[in-house]
């Protein structure tokens, strides 16, 4: 597993989206707009966040309105 460096700032506890690991995300700088995972070399796009982002949402939404089991 991938470490942080001491360069690493901002947005720690992320996970990529392909293989799992923590704070492995780097930016590209030949292109801002995608990310590249420093464990697994798969690039992590804005559209591959936001559809994580989606999936959380709708499991918020169910634990919020899940009724409670009763004894
Ligand atoms: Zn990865």
């Amino acid at each position: 597993m991938a470490t942080a460096t001491e360069t690493t700032r901002g947005f720690t506890g992320v996970r990529c989206v392909h293989c799992g690991d923590v704070d492995t995300l780097a930016v590209k700088l030949d292109d801002v707009s995608t990310l590249v995972c420093r464990e697994c070399s798969e690039d992590v796009t804005v559209d591959e966040l936001l559809a994580v982002v989606a999936k959380l949402q709708r499991l918020v939404k169910w634990l919020n309105t899940a009724p409670a089991i009763e004894d």
